[in-house]
């Protein structure tokens, strides 16, 4: 009997799982999507708490109140704009957990007992998890930059990762046909985590959203195994969730990238063939916010690009203002986004959500780059990546095939940013000394706020 109501209840939290992910594909339903998948893994962990042998309850207690304060926490006080390593330390825990919980099934089981299912299962998940756990400590490092941004290329990089690979899986083979050298288990994590080390460091540039979104779903796939070794349906069900969701959503970013996975994985760049002062030296126009209130006075048509120093000044309310005083005096504004933009998928989307800005506003960059010829000003508003020219010119550049948001083919460009330093890339970017492009050199927030002021009072 109680078999068959853990059951139920793990196929309700299942459900709530996939009607969750439904909502969250769009920003009006996405807080429903999160409270619906919430609640599934509420579900699920009271039932395994009935399910199981509990061994001790007083442990059990101490982690949900010590992970529930830390996860409070972190949720209240990280930035959005810190919301990507946020993610990777999440991944990274996933994983890490996923891999202990397998092997503690896998130390406390009796030689005689051990499947090769189990065994498989087991293998799968110290691989998979140890990796995810070690990459993500380099992807949070990469993105806090704590490590070096750039892809990390030496000679026989590439062998050097097959080979830790292929060691990798012949320590799992190992351990499956005997499973007595037990320690060869922590031989695998040792491996796995030198091969996730391995994997991310050679990876950087405008291709780290790419790793992010697989990360997240070797996560989930390593759940997914340690569900197998624990035979619970609803850890196996809500991993491959994961794994497939973040599948879909590494495929849409390599998409977006102009990229293949494997040229992600085992791509790399090599240097930019200008320096930023061939590029700039005595070229570049600043301007101030009262010019800029002018050429928005007589423009028709305006764009305006968010990248991610706008998410850094929380500059999204004043450019809402902006937004409604041009279109209430009959100039057709639109925001271009691009799928990179800022630091996670839909970050922009997010934050111009937030202040309300009507989705039939926002376009996507294949909508929005047949029209900047017919643009007369785009506003690019902290972005930097998402709008160099270089992508289409320059093939070793760290962002080389990334199809960008080509703004300088509008009438004029305003590019509001603090100074002339480079984006997360590390490239210089030629948009600022195009002859049509006027640099306003300010925080985007206050800037947005004086280019409002101008207007009103002219
Ligand atoms: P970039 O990182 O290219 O550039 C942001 C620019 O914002 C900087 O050049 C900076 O210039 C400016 N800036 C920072 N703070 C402020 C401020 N307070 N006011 C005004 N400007 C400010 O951003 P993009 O959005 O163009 O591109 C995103 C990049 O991030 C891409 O390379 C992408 O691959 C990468 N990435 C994206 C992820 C995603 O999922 N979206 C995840 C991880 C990486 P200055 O200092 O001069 O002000």
């Amino acid at each position: 009997m109680e078999k068959v109501v853990v059951n139920i209840a793990y196929l309700l939290s299942a459900s709530l799982f996939i009607f969750g992910l439904k909502n969250l594909s769009h920003p009006r339903t996405a807080v429903r999507g999160n409270l619906l998948g919430a609640s599934g893994m509420l579900i699920a962990v009271l039932v395994t708490l009935i399910d199981k042998r509990i061994v001790d309850f007083k442990l059990i207690i101490a982690g949900l109140i010590i992970g529930g304060l830390i996860g409070t926490l972190l949720a209240l006080k990280v930035q959005m704009t810190a919301m990507p390593q946020l993610v990777a330390v999440f991944n990274g825990l996933g994983g890490g957990a996923s891999a202990m919980v397998a092997g503690s099934a896998f130390f406390e089981s009796e030689l005689s007992s051990l499947s090769a299912d189990f065994l498989t299962a087991t293998v799968a998940s110290a691989i998979i998890g140890s990796v995810t756990f070690f990459g993500s400590g380099v992807a949070f490092g990469k993105l806090q930059g704590l490590i070096n941004e750039r892809p990390m290329r030496y000679p026989g990089d590439q062998l050097l990762k097959l080979t830790v690979g292929a060691v990798t899986l012949l320590t799992g083979y190992m351990i499956i046909t005997a499973p007595e050298f037990s320690i060869l288990y922590w031989v695998i994590l040792i491996f796995g985590g030198f091969l996730g080390i391995l994997l991310t460091i050679s990876i950087g540039g405008a291709d780290m959203p790419v790793v992010i979104a697989l990360l997240n779903s070797y996560s989930g796939l390593a759940a997914s195994a340690t569900g197998f070794v624990l035979e619970n349906t609803a850890l196996i069900i809500s991993g491959s969730l994961v794994g497939a969701s973040g599948i879909i959503l590494t495929n849409l970013m390599c998409k977006a990238m102009n990229r293949s996975l494997l040229n992600v994985l085992f791509g790399g760049f090599g240097e930019v063939a200008q320096t930023k002062d061939d590029i700039y030296e005595g070229k570049v126009k600043s301007t101030s916010p009262e010019e800029v209130a002018l050429l928005l006075e007589s423009a028709r048509r305006v764009v305006i690009v968010p990248g991610y120093g706008m998410a850094v000044a929380q500059a999204q309310f004043p450019v809402r203002d902006l937004f409604n005083y041009l279109t209430e005096r009959g100039v057709e504004v639109d925001f271009a986004i691009h799928p990179v933009a800022g630091r996670m998928p839909g970050h922009m989307n997010v934050l111009l959500a937030e202040v309300d800005i009507p989705y039939d506003r926002m376009k996507e960059l294949d909508q929005i780059n047949p029209y900047f010829e017919q643009t007369d000003v785009s506003i690019v508003i902290g972005a930097n990546d998402v709008v160099n020219p270089l992508a289409e010119t320059d093939p070793k550049s760290p962002i080389a095939g990334m199809p960008v948001l080509q703004v300088w083919k509008s009438k004029t460009v305003i590019v509001i940013k603090r100074s002339l330093s480079p984006g997360f890339a590390g490239i210089p970017n030629p948009l600022f000394a195009m002859d049509n492009t006027l640099m306003l050199f300010s925080d985007a927030k206050k800037a947005v706020e004086e280019i409002l002021r101008s207007l009103k009072e002219q």
